[in-house]
């Protein structure tokens, strides 16, 4: 009778194993229906970012600072630094000390005073202090190019040779120099409701290059000032220059590739103009940022205002609500990082159409977010702990 019992318990427990192994191993070794492919959620790559291309008044670099961090954007590199001595770049360089440098700055020198006799001391002077203050590299904007009237009423033009002194002396300094010439292609054609930046330049008329300038006398074309721009990177190779908004040509790819093969001392960042490279075939896009993995940086032009507003990439006639903060950089980082097709570009008022995003590899990216920009400003992210 023990015996018999003693068989029933071991039946007993065994079947019970046989339950309960069946109940722990069956949802692994069952056929699994596919996930739903929904929208999958975006997760940033953990790798740390420079961003080389921001506007932020000295009053603002704490706030902005803390938005970059929960950003994923280590350091920042600010175009609105100011000139040196009394223009502002003093305040600025102090107010990046106070955030551990976690922004640094561009100077930005007058351009004005060109047809003056002691132009040429004044700009290399100006160099001098931007260096002796702590500027990391000289930022340049279209007006140069589409501002500076001179006495005959032309423009001045960004290869006029009489700054060619200026920019060897950027050269020897070792200041980069980040330069905007020309603008959207789009803003150098009729302003009317069939041209695709129509919604931004109706909020800003002042944006349009088309037809004649206020003294009568014509706009120059897109081309011409993409021209000067190229003249000027092959009249000082030994300058190293960063075109800002991909290059000045993020309407021609191609271009830009070729460029950066023909002059070694080019450089190109892509602030606001993910929505423009983004319409371009990513197969192609790809290729191009791995051909010219260490000389293609990352930049936003994230914009603050003395008073607390943001313009992201470029905004209609109101600035953009802090609540767009977070789409503005998941929208650029998903451009980077993922192969995700016809999604919502970063700036919406940059045009109406969806974009398809590069996928670059990891050792791309790591690159195009942070080492090119350590490389070429010399620069390194503050470590955690110096980070105040
Ligand atoms: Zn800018």
């Amino acid at each position: 009778m023990e015996g018999t019992r003693r068989i029933w318990v071991g039946l007993a427990v065994l079947a019970a194993s046989i339950v309960l192994a069946f109940v722990v191993l069956w949802p692994r070794l069952a056929p699994r229906e596919p996930a739903p492919r929904g929208p999958q959620p975006f997760v940033r790559a953990d790798l740390p970012r420079i961003d080389v291309h921001v506007h932020v008044p000295p009053s603002r670099t704490a706030d902005a600072v803390r938005i970059f961090a929960e950003q994923g954007v280590s350091l920042a590199i600010n175009a609105s630094g100011g000139e040196p001595d009394g223009g502002g770049l003093e305040e600025q360089i102090a107010a990046s000390n106070a955030v551990g440098h976690r922004m640094l700055d561009y100077c930005n020198i007058d351009w004005s005073q060109v047809e003056d006799e002691g132009f040429v001391a004044y700009a290399t002077h100006a160099l001098d202090r931007c260096r002796e203050e702590g500027a990391v590299g000289l930022k340049i904007y279209k007006a140069l190019g589409l501002g500076y009237e001179l006495s005959d009423g032309s423009l001045l033009a960004i290869d006029d040779a009489r700054l060619d002194p200026v920019f060897a002396h950027a050269g020897e300094l070792g200041l980069p120099v980040l330069i905007h010439s020309g603008d959207p292609q789009a803003f150098f054609r009729p302003p009317t409701p069939d041209n695709e930046r129509y919604a931004e330049l109706s909020a800003h008329p002042g944006w349009s290059f088309y037809g004649l300038r206020e003294n009568g006398l014509p706009w120059p074309s897109w081309q011409e000032v993409f021209d000067q721009f190229e003249r000027r990177v092959a009249r000082n190779p030994g300058t190293h220059f960063l075109g800002a908004h991909f290059g000045n040509a993020p309407e021609e790819p191609e271009t830009v590739a070729r460029m950066l093969e023909q002059y070694p001392n080019l450089y190109v960042e892509t602030a606001a103009r993910v929505p423009e490279m983004g319409r371009f075939r990513a197969s192609r896009m790809r290729e191009i940022f791995v051909r010219f993995h260490d000389r293609i940086l990352f930049g936003t032009d994230f914009q603050m205002g003395s008073r607390g507003q943001y313009v992201l990439g470029s905004s209609g006639s109101e600035p953009d609500p802090p609540s767009r903060i977070p789409f503005f950089y998941e929208a650029t980082f998903r451009y980077f990082e993922t192969g995700d097709r016809g999604f919502a570009h970063p700036t919406p008022i940059q045009g109406d159409w969806t974009i398809d995003g590069i996928a670059l590899p990891h050792d791309v990216l790591a690159d195009f977010y942070a080492h090119n920009a350590e490389r070429l400003f010399h620069i390194t992210i503050p470590a955690p702990e110096d980070r105040r």
